[in-house]
């Protein structure tokens, strides 16, 4: 079998070398030797002034939103994990769809103006598949208007925009450590950011909101990394670049075989963007090719090998909404949702794998 994504894993008996001295310190969480150590080095890894450490991203994406104390309205996108819309429900605010943009599925900038109204409070984009949003465009509408922007980073650990990394744009942007992101932590994320006081509130934050022993200033939350954690991302970031290497070969491999074929639309580099390679997101033309996605996935399937339906549905026609929100007023998010698979990818997949994918799709 063949799944979508495989966890990356360091070798066993460097995990156990790491983790070792947790059983004489005893100490598993909160803040410990192993925490402090990571955090040090995603900063210099990800070049990001401030960094924060949470047990998940999403926990770190709902933390964001308490540290900027935002209100009312957020303009974010549908294209994207339940966790980026689900963050800004359960903080008690609305979200403002804005539609993405047809060649790299992030945050349609020319659409976001239109939407800000006076209770919106901030901007949500999604560096979709780790594609870079527009950030220089929503750099400057977010100070025309004086808004926030918490950027979705989820899946662009390690990506940079003309040599910088892509954790330095908005006020604070969230990534995922999750065991299916290019970099884990088995679960884990963090927030990174350049104002200095957010360090110690968010602190404060994921820590139920103790300032001290007898001091418990807010009805903080807990969204601490545990000690375990921090040791599978230690291990993890020595390998990082040797992974985003095989992935590169892999996704190399996809393009080789799939570029120029009628009825498939495949991801576009973006100029002066290094990438992560975390996605390899196709969208089919049932027009074009004869076949419709769904019908891809079956026959992917059938040979015992999974594809993702990424992102599908969208989120604002998720149950939940009740028929909140209306998927129409983002046409195109919602006709490239109806379309995407996600191919297979992570650094072990071969080039034999590859093949067999690449003829199932194309019905060799
Ligand atoms: C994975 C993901 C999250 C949530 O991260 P967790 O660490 O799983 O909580 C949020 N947004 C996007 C786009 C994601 O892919």
């Amino acid at each position: 079998m063949i799944n979508v994504t495989k966890s990356s894993l360091p070798p066993f008996e460097e995990y156990i070398d790491e983790i070792r001295s947790i059983w004489e310190t005893k100490w598993l969480t909160n803040m410990g030797e192993k925490h402090d150590k990571l955090e040090k080095e995603l900063e210099a890894y990800l070049e990001v002034p401030i960094i924060s450490l949470f047990n998940n991203g999403h926990v770190a994406l709902e933390m964001a939103i308490e540290v900027l104390n935002l209100t009312g309205e957020v303009i974010t996108t549908p294209f994207t994990f339940a966790s980026t819309t689900h963050a800004i429900t359960r903080k008690g605010l609305t979200p403002v769809f804005c539609d993405i943009s047809d060649d790299d599925y992030t945050i349609d900038v020319d659409r976001i103006e239109s939407l800000i109204t006076d209770k919106t409070s901030a901007i949500m984009p999604v560096h979709v598949y780790g594609n870079v949003c527009n950030v220089k465009e929503i750099d400057r509408i977010s100070k025309k208007y004086n808004l926030k922007v918490i950027y979705d980073a989820a899946h662009a650990f390690g990506v940079t925009v003309n040599g910088q990394g892509i954790g330095n744009f908005g006020d604070i942007s969230m990534f995922s450590f999750h065991a299916t992101k290019v970099f884990n932590s088995i679960e884990g994320g963090a927030l990174t950011f350049a104002n200095e006081n957010y360090k110690a509130q968010l602190y404060q934050i994921k820590n139920f909101g103790i300032v001290s022993p007898e001091s418990v200033v807010f009805a903080g939350g807990n969204g601490k990394m545990n000690e375990f954690s921090a040791a599978m991302g230690i291990c993890n970031i020595r390998r990082i670049n040797e992974n985003i290497a095989s992935r590169k070969w892999v996704v190399e491999l996809y393009r080789e075989r799939l570029s120029g074929v009628k009825g498939l639309t495949l991801l576009q580099s973006q100029k002066g963007v290094s990438s992560n390679y975390s996605y390899f997101p196709v969208v089919f033309n049932e027009k074009e090719l004869g076949k419709t996605r769904d019908q891809i996935h079956a026959a992917l399937a059938k040979e015992n090998i999974i594809a993702r339906k990424y992102f599908y549905p969208l989120t604002n026609t998720f149950e939940c909404y009740n028929g909140r929100f209306n998927s129409n007023e983002t046409p195109v998010a919602k006709y490239i949702a109806e379309r995407v698979l996600t191919l297979p990818l992570y650094p072990e997949l071969t080039q034999q794998d590859v093949d067999r994918i690449c003829s199932i799709i194309l019905g060799e």
